[in-house]
């Protein structure tokens, strides 16, 4: 029978409402081979929002995005919105949609597309077989926990805190996301923390080999985090899901995702208990926006992490994968990634080229 899922669609600003029609009508097509449908209801974030309704994100859009199957994303901001302050900034409705939606798990998988390598800063010897997956935990840890804020001194000299705390809970479900993630892979979870020191890293090594023991398939190591932000350099290969704590994922993550060296090309999805949002890593890219020349591959692949993560369609997520590495194989590029010499692809033209894969 065919299937209906609910998605809540917030196309955003600059090149997001683009590359979000994009990756829709890949979508669609991907609906149309493997036989479910896409039920779309679009809204305003971001500085849409702020022009239509007043605020970023609109507690109406935030009630229907949580009653969605899930929710995409293309990307808010620009600088017609640059001097509002606070909760009146487009990046302000974003993180109120992740924490609204009670999304704890930050996904990046970072591949490097046959062809692409050039991109990247690193030799073209030391990417060979890359293909990981960044897990990083959202909602807690040092950019949550209380107390925090200014905390002056009894001689009353300026001081500041900020608090590192887990609970075993919040480690525990990440964790099962992290083991899950790398059963579904090639059964590796590096679990990066910083246990030479930290007290809440400590836990996290203890909740996390308390899990382990749930997926004996899964092969679980543990690594510092100054290692493994030095071992993402020098051997990316060796990692399969990377598993960590919210400002070491941070900091990781955007260190992962630069391998590739093309941020037109990135995709994330960040997951809780249902559903989950999904949106490409870049910005709204002011300076391209309404040109039709955006790279849509980012959300593209996010839709496909859509499907496979929050829709189970994983043979169409696989499919609209293979779509884009094809096209990217034989040689298409946006201007993003054009050589001089090559003619530059329009964001229709790409799309286009990826649907005609997908077949
Ligand atoms: P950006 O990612 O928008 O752009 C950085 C550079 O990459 C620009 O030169 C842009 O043209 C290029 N680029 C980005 N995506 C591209 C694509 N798909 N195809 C081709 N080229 C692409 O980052 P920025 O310039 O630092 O920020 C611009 C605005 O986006 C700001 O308002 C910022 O706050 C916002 N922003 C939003 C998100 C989000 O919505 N998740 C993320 C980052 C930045």
């Amino acid at each position: 029978m065919n299937k209906t899922y609910k998605i809540a669609v917030l196309p955003g600003d600059g090149i997001g409402p683009e590359v979000t029609e994009a990756a829709f009508a890949v979508a669609d097509a991907a609906g149309a081979r493997f036989g479910f449908t896409l039920e779309k209801t679009a809204y305003a974030i971001g500085g849409a929002a702020i022009d239509a309704q007043g605020t970023p994100l609109h507690e109406t859009v935030l009630e229907a995005c949580k009653q969605a199957d899930a929710v995409f994303l293309g990307a808010v901001g620009g600088p017609k919105w640059d001097h509002l302050e606070g909760a009146m900034r487009p990046e302000s409705g974003l993180l109120a949609l992740r924490k609204g939606l009670g999304v704890y798990a930050n996904l990046r998988p970072v591949r490097i597309p046959e062809g692409l390598a050039e991109y990247s800063p690193l030799k073209p010897e030391l990417l060979t077989d890359v293909d990981l997956m960044v897990v990083r935990e959202l909602t807690g840890g040092l950019y949550f926990a209380r107390p925090k804020g200014p905390w002056p001194t009894p001689e009353g000299r300026r001081s500041a805190v900020d608090t590192l705390r887990y609970d075993e809970d919040e480690i525990a479900r990440i964790a099962h996301t992290a083991f899950a993630l790398a059963g579904q892979r090639r059964g590796k979870l590096t679990s990066v923390d910083k246990a030479n020191v930290l007290a809440s890293s400590r836990l996290w090594r203890d909740v996390v080999n308390e899990i382990a023991a749930e997926y004996p398939q899964v092969q679980l190591e543990h690594m510092l985090v100054d290692n493994c932000a030095m071992q993402l350099v020098r051997r990316p290969a060796q990692f399969d899901v990377i598993l960590t704590e919210n400002m070491f994922g941070d900091i990781l993550s955007d260190e992962a995702a630069m391998l590739t060296g093309s941020i037109g090309m990135l995709p994330s999805a960040s997951t809780g208990e249902r559903g989950g949002l999904f949106e490409p890593v870049h910005g709204s890219a002011p300076d391209i926006a309404g040109k039709g020349i955006a790279n849509p591959c980012a959300a593209i692949l996010s839709v496909a992490l859509m499907l496979r993560l929050a829709l189970q369609q994983p043979e169409a997520a696989d499919a609209i994968d293979a779509a884009v590495a094809a096209v990217i194989k034989a040689g298409h590029r946006c201007a993003d990634l054009a050589a001089a010499n090559q003619t530059n692809l329009s964001t229709l033209e790409m799309t286009n080229k990826i649907t005609e894969v997908l077949g």
